[in-house]
């Protein structure tokens, strides 16, 4: 009765053309919808924007049975739902959010076959009138959407979705599994094929790499005047500008009103109303300058966003390439821009340890997490600071790779004065060494500096070999090599709340081995300009 063995490349393509009124595939969509009308389970790893929804949906259409759709976001179903009733769909949600009658209703209309595709929150899987309905239809597919909810490496683990895997295990007939994810790691890939037990499924990912986007670090003094100046000369553009904190979004919005922008506002604390009312006013161009917190932002979907500021550093690259991914959804250029303060770094921190402890977590797993989400912001940080290319370091993340060179980034568009700083950091290995790789980043730094600061003489650093000996490089300078040994790999910082300056073998090799290797720092070539002269007067 199923006819999936025959279903294929014309039937995809004329669901697309008729259905959907588009005229062609976009990169990985067809493989993973043939995949799927073959029976075959599949890993769809896909950047936001790149079309994941299409991905289930046609197959979906295809399928004699029905398909659920498995996601973890209330305002992204009832978008979705609105918008295949457009299109002439049957399709339904199940969550929270419907009134006890409304749910009979659906359930109701469900059983009667009414519906192809139901959308359906992973709590409410595992409830008894959903299992009932269930039993008794034919499931086609099962489809996952945001499936790296599932790992706790994800960047929001969601226990409720291990709830699917006991979900499979109550129907009748296995479904087609179909999984979507915008987080590429190695890790979190092996978590969803394992834990939702996908059988041989067929993985695509797609190109992570957005040409169109420019990318660049800036780190300002005052971020308010730099956010402003921007502004200015980015007038008429719609825009979204992230901030860590509600706080800092409700100074940068109203300084933004204050000015005359047309700006809209957004984050958890403001009511839904006035939520709602900001997303259309923002979408619909009525307001196009956002100004919100992360809550903003997912199953957003505007394609002529032309810039995204980042206000602060946010937690991690996925994070920040998955926020900055929303410009340039049409394709045409567009700026990503992170302002960096070295604030941004100890507040995340403080927001790793606060979500810890919301979390009911045992000793190990709270040791874990803390560990693989410190080492995460580390790698945020460190993005900050390299002179390379940003969009390789990006891609290299993910664990693609690009060019070394791009020439679409601010560090690929910069020219650099290379530094020797061979001397500057086997001084630094050394004093690391010498006092027993026991010290954080700024006991090393004062003391190689010469500092007599309250913490180098309570650990008695100024009796280390190497004391003083860089009195002649300014602190600033000193950080600025360090960032970079921490990015080559010659020092490692250890995890936790207070991080430790430890050797590597490669900084290991440098001082104890018979390397001539010489170490170059890049610099801005007008950074450089400042600092001779900071240094001659
Ligand atoms: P994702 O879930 O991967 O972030 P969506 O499924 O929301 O992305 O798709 C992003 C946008 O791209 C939507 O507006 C969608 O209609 C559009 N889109 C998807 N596939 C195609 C296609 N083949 N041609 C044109 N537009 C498409
Ligand atoms: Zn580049």
């Amino acid at each position: 009765k199923d006819k999936g063995g025959d279903l294929g490349v014309s039937d995809s393509h004329k669901v697309l053309q008729e259905v959907f009124g588009y005229s062609s595939f976009r990169e990985g969509q067809e493989e993973v919808i043939h995949a799927a009308l073959k029976q075959q389970d599949v890993l769809g790893i896909m950047p936001t924007g790149a079309g994941k929804s299409l991905c289930y949906q046609i197959p979906a259409l295809l399928f004699d049975g029905i398909t659920v759709v498995v996601s973890p976001l209330i305002s992204l179903m009832k978008d979705q739902v609105a918008a295949l009733n457009q299109l002439g769909v049957h399709a339904a949600f199940i969550n929270s959010s419907l009134s006890e009658g409304q749910y009979r209703k659906a359930m109701a209309n469900a059983c009667r076959g009414q519906y192809k595709i139901i959308y359906v929150a992973p709590e409410r899987l595992m409830t008894e009138s959903f299992l009932s309905f269930t039993s008794c239809v034919e499931i086609s597919m099962l489809a996952v959407d945001e499936a790296h909810c599932i790992s706790q490496w994800g960047q929001d683990f969601r226990p409720s979705y291990i709830k699917i895997v006991d979900f499979i295990q109550t129907l009748p007939k296995r479904p087609v599994v179909a999984a979507y994810t915008a987080t590429a790691t190695k890790a979190v890939k092996e978590d969803i094929i394992c834990i939702l037990g996908l059988k041989n499924p067929y993985v695509a990912v797609t190109g992570y790499d957005r040409e169109n986007l420019f990318f660049a670090v800036k780190k300002p003094q005052n971020k308010q005047q730099e956010l402003l100046f921007y502004l200015q000369k980015n007038k008429n553009s719609s825009g979204i500008i992230y901030c860590n904190t509600r706080k800092n979004v409700e100074e940068v919005y109203d300084s933004l009103i204050e000015r005359g922008y047309p700006a809209a506002r957004y984050h958890a604390g403001l009511c839904d109303s006035e939520r709602k009312q900001s997303q259309d006013d923002f979408i619909y161009d009525i307001r196009p300058i956002m100004v919100a917190t992360n809550a903003f932002g997912m199953g957003i979907d505007k394609s002529n966003v032309r810039f995204v500021i980042h206000y602060n550093m946010p937690k991690d690259i996925e994070s920040y390439y998955q926020e900055a991914g929303r410009a340039g959804r049409d394709g045409e250029p567009a700026e990503c821009i992170l302002l960096y303060s070295g604030q941004d770094v100890r507040i995340n921190e403080f927001l790793i340890e606060k979500q810890l402890e919301n979390d009911e977590l045992d000793f190990e797993e709270r040791k874990l997490i803390r560990e693989r989400d410190s080492e995460r912001l580390q790698k945020m940080t460190f993005y900050c600071f390299t002179n390379e290319c940003l969009r390789d370091y990006i891609l290299r993340y993910f664990g693609e790779y690009g060019n070394t060179f791009c020439g679409n980034c601010e560090n690929c568009l910069t020219e650099f004065d290379d530094i020797d700083v061979t001397q500057e950091v086997s001084t630094l290995i050394r004093m690391v060494h010498a006092s027993g790789e026991r010290y954080g980043i700024n006991a090393i730094i004062e003391a190689v500096h010469g500092s007599k600061t309250a913490k180098v003489h309570k650990f008695h650093l100024e009796q280390s070999p190497g004391f003083g000996s860089l009195n002649q490089v300014t602190l600033v300078r000193i950080r600025q090599i360090l960032n970079d040994m921490l990015l080559k790999g010659y020092l490692y910082l250890t995890p936790g709340d207070y991080p430790i300056l430890k050797m590597t073998d490669k900084g290991h090799n440098l001082i104890f081995g018979e390397s001539d290797e010489k170490i170059i720092l890049k610099l801005p070539k007008e950074i450089e300009k400042a600092h001779t002269k900071q240094k001659q007067k």
